[in-house]
């Protein structure tokens, strides 16, 4: 049989073919479909009118919804969108709603789906979001659907896949201790454009990728769908699967599926690591690049450090490094993506302070796990640029109006290059403030 990609065979799989090829239109099996308060209610109303107002869902066990973008708002209509949730959750006795206000509560739903065990190898997982992607770190086809796709799945359970073409980004080298996940995917949307992936699949290899702990990873695959991607993957290895078996509550069985050897790549381009520098994403594009060297010294007004992209441990851990014992000279936001991470910020210490602690002793204001200023959101949204500012974030887009305020200037960063940023009031390299 002919060698296929990690993404091939496992769309081969869920479709009961023994081979699927780039180009092939198949019905795939969905293991998990995720919704939140944003798409949710959409996808709702299409399972209703297409399949009957007492339909029920092809799946309870299969079905996650997590309310996660605009939570903590007095706005009326985002409230009535979780309402809506907390309906359809009732009416359909699902048993996995992560809902605000409870002790399941959440946040981002990217992070929130690895953490509760809702992310396999192998696996397909459709969600109403574009950065679904995220989860090929765990090496499933994960991918980003719309509310019509949406609805029909959680009424099907299937969804008619075009199997996309894979290209092979390789990592190569020890990373330096001043660049993050975050600034290999930067330059990769560089290189190829916020078009140059459109629907491909972007496969992550290397053993610069299998050294980054599954956060990393997951900051990886996350901003595959900058660059157009399907979907983003990496190769489970044993660091994948000690985290997957640690959350896999339910003993869900997997099965780990890999890339064979001779299989075709439409496109390869290798990189090391070890000779990279600190990328930046300038105002108003993610694949807007330049190396942070090239532009320290800009003028900031806001740092932020949050969202499914850079809200992680990891993420605060890199910025806590930097902050601890200094005081940020600019408006400075930390958001972690999830309740579990902000239980984390409050129980991790870093030299006898929390890292919570670090960041509110810096000057910093600390919000609650959800997607806050991300997507901006209503007007009380922590966080959101409300006047055209400059912003520094850890965030994964910067298009006009993305955090807000349409004539903000929003730059892109890792979370050491944010860091080192709110310290000075300016871009900065994060070399500088490392030595
Ligand atoms: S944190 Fe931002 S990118 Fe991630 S799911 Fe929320 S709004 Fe989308």
């Amino acid at each position: 049989m002919p060698a296929m990609t990690m993404t091939e065979k496992i769309l081969a799989r869920h479709s009961g073919k023994d081979q699927v090829n780039p180009g092939d239109n198949v019905w795939i099996d969905a293991d998990i479909l995720m919704t939140h308060d944003v798409c949710g209610p959409g996808t709702i109303g299409v399972f209703k009118k297409h399949f009957g107002q007492d339909a029920k869902v092809w799946d309870r066990e299969k079905v996650v919804i997590i309310p996660d973008h605009y939570i903590f708002t007095a706005d009326a209509m985002a409230n009535r969108n979780v309402d809506v949730l907390r309906a359809f959750v009732n009416e359909q006795n699902l048993p996995y709603f992560y809902d605000v206000g409870t002790d399941k509560y959440k946040g981002v739903c990217h992070i929130a789906l690895p953490e509760e065990g809702h992310t396999r190898p192998g696996e397909v997982l459709f969600g109403t979001d574009s950065h679904t992607c995220t989860a090929g770190a765990f090496g499933e086809f994960a991918t980003g659907i719309g509310n019509t796709d949406a609805g029909f799945v959680m009424g099907t359970g299937k969804l008619w896949v075009k199997a996309p073409p894979t290209m092979r980004f390789v990592f190569n080298g020890n990373m330096p201790p001043y660049l993050m996940a975050k600034d290999l995917i930067l330059a990769v949307i560089g290189d190829i454009g916020c078009d140059g992936a459109t629907y491909r699949a972007m496969e992550f290899d290397g053993d610069g990728v299998f050294a980054l702990n599954i956060e990393e990873r997951m900051t990886l695959c996350n901003m595959a769908i900058e660059a157009g991607g399907k979907n983003g993957i990496i190769a489970p290895d044993q660091v994948t699967l000690d985290y997957v078996n640690s959350r896999n509550l339910r003993k869900k069985s997997y099965e780990v599926v890999k890339t064979d050897a001779g299989a075709q790549f439409i496109y390869e381009k290798v990189y090391d690591v070890s000779t990279l520098e600190p990328v930046i994403a300038k105002p108003h594009s993610p694949d807007n690049k330049a190396f942070v060297s090239q532009v320290s010294g800009s003028k900031l007004d806001r740092a932020y450090i949050g969202s499914c992209t850079g809200g992680k441990m990891t993420d605060f851990r890199a910025a806590a490094g930097l902050l601890k014992g200094r005081t940020v000279k600019i408006d400075t936001f930390i958001v972690p993506a999830t309740s579990e991470v902000a239980k984390g910020l409050k129980t991790e210490r870093l030299n006898g302070q929390t890292l919570e602690e670090v960041f509110l002793s810096a000057g910093a204001k600390m919000g609650e796990p959800s997607c806050a200023a991300c997507l901006g959101g209503p007007s009380d949204t922590f966080g959101r640029l409300n006047t055209p500012i400059s912003c520094i974030s850890t965030t994964n887009r910067n298009f006009p109006g993305r955090m807000g305020h349409k004539e903000a200037q929003v730059f892109l960063a890792s979370p050491l290059t944010v860091a080192a940023s709110a310290l000075t009031g300016v871009i900065t390299d994060p070399r500088d403030m490392m030595q």
